[in-house]
This record gives C-alpha cells, structure tokens and sequence, in this order.
C-alpha cells in the first residue's frame, strides 16, 4: 500500500502582482499548475487544471482517470477562452503525480506533466529530474541543436511547446515513478526552478527537516534568489511504496495521428523476367540508394517550420527558407498578423524568416512577436486590428512565456 507524506506552498513572489500558479495536495493527488495570459486569466486557467483534475481522479482513480482529467481541463480552458474574449490566449502548464491502481489492484506513483513545471526525485540527497521540460530550447537539447548550457541561457527557454488551453491537440508525457521508502517528491512551478540552481533545490528539498518547513525554505530560498515569479513547491514524503505491475513511460495524444506511409512498405516492384539476376541487383541497388537519399533530403527539407513574410503578413511555411534540391517550402498557415503590427526589429526577422522546430513554436512565437509590439502601443484603439487577439496594453506579455 502505497503511502505519502505531504506539504505544500506557493508564493506570489516579489516582482507579479497576483499569483497565477494553483496547487493541490492530498494521501493521493499533487498538483502544479502555472497559469498564463493576459489580466487574470492564468488565474483562471490554472484553476481550472487543478479543480478538474481532482474531481476526476476522485471519480475514476487510474491512470486513465488522469489523462481524462488533463484532457478535459483541456478542453475546458479551451472552451472559457473561446467565450469569454479577455480569457483569450490563457493557458497553463499541469504536473501531477497521482497514486493510481493499476489493472491488479497495486496503487503506484504516475506522473503526468504538460509544460515546463517540473518533478524532481530526491533520495539520500541526490536529485534527479524526472519530467521533461516542454520549451523551445528543452526540445532543442533533445534534437541535438543547444547543449543543456547554451539552453539555460537561450532567450527562449521560457517559450512553451505545450501548454493546457492553448493548441488544439494536446500531448501528454506519462510515466510511472519507481520510488522507495523515504524518497521524496519535489512538484514545483518554474519560479521554483529557475531561482534555484539544482545544488540549492536537492539541499534545501532534501533538508531533514519536517517536509512544511522544506518547503517553506525552497520558497523563501527563492524569493531571496529575487523572486521573478510565482513560486510553488508541493513535497512529497514516501512511508511505503508498491511499484506498478505495468509500468508506463510514454507521450500520448488527444488526437490520434494517422500514419502518412502506412501501407507502403507493403507493394514492392515485382521482378522483371528474362534479367540476369545480377542486373537486378545492381537496379535494386540503385534504387536503393537513390531512394534512401531523396528520403532523407525529403526529411531535411520538411523537418522544421519557419516564420516568413507573405504579402505583409506573417505567414507559417514548413521546410527549409530556401529549399533543399527540388523541395520547396510549403506555406501551412496564415497567421493574422501583419508584419506592421510588430517591433522594427522583429519586422526584419521575420522578413529573413525565423526557424522554429514545430509548427506549434512557429504559432506561439508569432502570436508572442505581436504581443511584445502591443505593449508597446500607446493605447488601446491603436492597438490592433486582427479578429484573433484582443490583448490590449498592460496585458501580460505573452500567453507563451511561462517565466
Ligand atoms: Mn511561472
């Protein structure tokens, strides 16, 4: 029988005005959510995330209790924003760790994580990470393009690939936590994380010391780093642990994709007759190759997005700005942007095109490039005269910016 020891605070910080992080915590469910948009509509974004995911892993205590939870949180911010105009753009990250009873019964640690909140596994006073951070430059670490020190420093580290409320479809990274007795648990939302080096968390989350004063010192460790941010901890204290008869460490969709080259491996060319079969060979060898490389040029030339000028207004393109051999950038969206509603600066990036890894980014990273000049504007008439956005200044800067 799985059981925890729990404690839990969340600070507004020294620099925000109101606190847009939300919290739970209870013998069975940890929550993090790091709110984002405009006025208060983080607020209510992470709210949400929070109160949805509890009530449905109260109703239905799986793993798959979970994920609905997550997807219906979803679903639900998506559905506010769309009716309420000033929660328009507001999203939040989700971390979870539920105790969840597997097909036999067993109740075990799984972890659920959208954005950039993070998990940590404390034991003996080592640290580990265990969630994955959904940024611009996390991702690109994972792709091989930053190394972990030139991302800790990228100006776009705090720019989300995932976030609750945002995208139409939502990824999930699930896993199942193999824990022991005595192992602690550290939720947190990135004003936690980003104040503190690894060293200081893995001290003071460590510090054997009841678990509401740990917590108490990583917020008051963070305030004192400067405080940039809202800042939540839950803690975690395992008494007994059981590990799950069926482990999980997967990303899921709540939409399922559909194979763009499914069945093809199944025809081949059949044989020609009356050939040597060496000549066969050589052909096939040819084609092979000539295959092989036309397949990898192909997933070159499409294997990153990027923003683009088209006719004065920010459109998306998928491939490389100027094409590789015979294939050339394909434009996917139209953003409503027009390139004179962003910074000097930015105007001139976008006309040299900005790369970005997912199209996902691409959108973000345009909607953020517009906001930034919003702000900027003197007042609200002036601000804008898109239909998708209503931010007006004195809006928070960017639905996209989790820091
Ligand atoms: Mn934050």
């Amino acid at each position: 029988m799985t059981r925890w020891r729990y404690a839990a605070a969340t600070d507004t910080g020294l620099v925000r005005d109101l606190n847009e992080d939300a919290l739970y915590v209870d013998a069975t469910l940890a929550v993090v959510a790091d709110g984002m948009g405009g006025h208060a509509a983080g607020e209510v974004a992470s709210d949400i995330a929070v109160q949805v995911v509890r009530d449905q892993f109260a109703e239905n205590p799986t793993v798959e209790g979970l994920y609905r939870g997550i997807e219906t949180a979803h679903r639900i911010i998506q559905a506010d924003a769309r009716e309420n105009p000033e929660h328009f753009g507001m999203g939040t990250t989700v971390i979870v760790v539920g105790l969840t009873v597997d097909p036999s019964g067993v109740r075990s640690p799984t972890l659920f994580n959208v954005g950039d909140s993070r998990a940590y596994q404390l034991r003996d006073g080592a640290i580990r990470q265990l969630s994955e951070d959904h940024s611009v430059a996390e991702e690109w670490v994972r792709m091989g393009r930053l190394t972990p020190e030139e991302a800790a420093v990228h100006p776009r580290r705090h720019q989300l690939t995932r976030t609750l409320g945002i995208e139409d479809m939502l990824e999930i990274d699930v896993q199942s936590v193999h824990a022991t007795t005595g192992d602690r648990l550290l939720l947190c939302s990135d004003g936690l994380s980003n104040e503190l080096s690894t060293e200081s968390l893995a001290q003071l989350a460590s510090a054997p010391v009841p678990l509401e004063e740990a917590v108490r010192l990583l917020v008051d460790g963070a305030r004192a780093a400067g405080g940039h941010d809202n800042i939540s901890a839950i803690l975690l204290e395992f008494d007994e642990v059981d590990e799950t008869t069926v482990p999980i460490k997967r990303t899921v969709s709540t939409t399922p994709r559909t194979p763009e080259t499914a069945g093809e491996g199944a025809r081949r060319p059949r044989r020609p007759r009356r050939v040597t079969w060496r000549s066969v060979l050589a052909v096939v060898v040819l084609l092979v190759v000539a295959g092989a490389f036309v397949g990898v040029m192909h997933w070159y030339a499409y294997s990153s997005y990027y923003l683009g000028n088209d006719g004065g207004r920010i459109a998306v393109y998928r491939g490389q700005p100027h094409g590789v051999l015979w294939f050339k950038p394909v434009k996917v969206l139209d953003t409503s942007y027009p390139l004179g509603q962003l910074r000097p600066a930015d105007q001139g990036f976008v006309r040299q095109t900005i790369e970005e890894p997912t199209l996902r980014a691409a959108l973000n990273y345009a909607t953020y490039l517009h906001r930034s000049w919003a702000l900027g504007q003197p007042s609200a008439s002036t601000t804008t005269t898109t239909t998708t956005t209503t931010t007006t200044p004195g809006t928070s800067p960017t639905t996209t910016v989790g820091g």
